[in-house]
């Protein structure tokens, strides 16, 4: 079965390593690791005061790091291309245009927070799909700050990982100019191995939630539709201001103070359905939380086809292509399926009974080739856990 392979971590470590010395012709001297996630439920909760459910993939980004006795600053990604270049002292807000914003985000954002740190050289190697809505620009700045820390010899301790998720939103929200929420700088920094998380962002704390699908006979499926979301991030931005415009309307500081009562008086007929979805998904996050934690596994499914049609419904986020593969995953026996992520493309979950995950697979791809939509790719998603330095 052709699943995008997490690739083990002494293995990307030692690649991560080599291309360092490829690029720049001397040693790395910390490298990192940082890994994306998919979003079990709770989608566009997190800027609304909400809670989201994600879990760290086994696929994740690599960062190698070396300080320079300069000011320059160099990045690279794989092996393609001149690295990016300028300066540590220049890569904040509107300096930097493209991927290498989302590095020099958070070598500002480190500074901005007390952080000295040296001009450096630094390589990004990896295994989470860029742009399928898992998270590889969260993977990418939490590798690259847990990096940084490590070259300047901060011990990681848990109140430094908490620095480091306020730091890489900034990059990514302030020089990035991605207005996302903190639900995938949280998991990447704060994941725990064979537990979701449960992230409360009313006061930004986060605890674990045991998964132990392998012993209760489950996959859980992550196809990447391969429809580029980063394209349409005005999408993202236009249904965060929707959410913003009915808090207002409402009088609350966000929706997470708002009732699907409250709700159902708002006089705009779009941004009522945009807060309807978020004050309902909000309830699906704890209802998947009892229910994961009562091992009863056809409630979570029943949740999570609530939580796709009011995705498509309610939020229009979805896409046909999400949408096919929501409703062929669980044709084809997956217990529950939806899509996940920022929308507009990227990525379906699905929950699985591992003796039909051949056979979920299959129908998904014969489902896109007959609608003539370009093939999909799937990963097994073993919930892994937080990023770590590696060397
Ligand atoms: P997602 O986070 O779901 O993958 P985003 O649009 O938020 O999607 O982020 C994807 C962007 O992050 C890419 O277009 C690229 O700019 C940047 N990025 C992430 N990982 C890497 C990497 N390893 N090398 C270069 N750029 C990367
Ligand atoms: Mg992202």
């Amino acid at each position: 079965m052709p699943f995008v392979e997490p690739g083990r971590p002494s293995e990307l470590t030692e690649e991560t390593r080599r291309l360092f010395r490829e690029v720049y012709d001397g040693d790395a001297v910390a490298i990192a690791r940082a890994p994306g996630r998919v979003n079990l439920i709770g989608e566009h909760t997190d800027y609304n005061g909400g809670l989201v459910l994600p879990v760290a993939l086994p696929h994740a980004t690599y960062a190698a790091v070396a300080a320079r006795d300069d000011r320059v600053l160099r990045i690279a990604s794989g092996d393609d291309g001149e690295p990016w270049t300028g300066t540590i002292d220049d890569v904040g807000p509107g300096a930097v245009d493209g991927w290498a914003a989302y590095v020099g985000g958070v070598l500002w954002a480190l500074r901005e927070d007390g952080i000295e740190l040296p001009g450096m050289d630094v390589v990004v190697h990896g295994t989470v799909p860029l742009g399928a809505g898992l998270s590889s620009s969260a993977a990418l700045e939490c590798s690259v700050a847990l990096a940084a820390c490590g070259l300047v010899g901060l011990p990681v301790d848990d109140d430094l990982r908490h620095r480091l998720v306020a730091a890489c939103i900034r990059a990514e929200t302030q020089v990035a100019g991605a207005p996302t929420g903190g639900m995938d700088q949280s998991i990447s920094l704060l994941a725990v191995a064979d537990a979701a998380l449960l992230i409360d962002f009313d006061d930004d704390s986060s605890g674990p939630v045991p998964l132990h699908l392998s012993s209760a006979g489950l996959t859980l499926l992550v196809t990447d539709t391969r429809v580029e979301h980063a394209l349409v991030d005005g999408g993202y931005a236009a249904r965060r201001a929707d959410c913003e415009a009915a808090a207002d309307a409402l009088g609350v500081p966000t929706l997470r103070s708002a009732t699907l009562e409250s709700v159902a008086g708002l006089s705009d007929e779009r941004v009522r359905r945009r807060a309807t979805h978020i004050v309902t998904e909000i309830a699906r996050v704890s209802e998947v939380v009892d229910a994961v934690t009562a091992g009863d596994w056809a409630a979570v499914g029943r949740v999570f086809a609530a939580s796709h049609a009011s995705m498509r419904d309610d939020f229009e986020i979805s896409c046909p292509e999400l949408d096919l593969t929501v409703a062929t995953a669980v044709e084809a026996g997956a217990i529950g399926a939806r899509m996940t992520g920022g929308g507009f493309g990227g990525s379906a979950v699905a929950l699985v009974p591992t003796e039909r995950l051949d056979a979920v697979v299959r129908a998904v791809d014969i489902a896109f080739a007959a609608a003539g939509f370009r093939s999909p790719q799937h990963l097994v998603a073993e919930p892994s856990g937080a990023a770590e330095v590696v060397a």
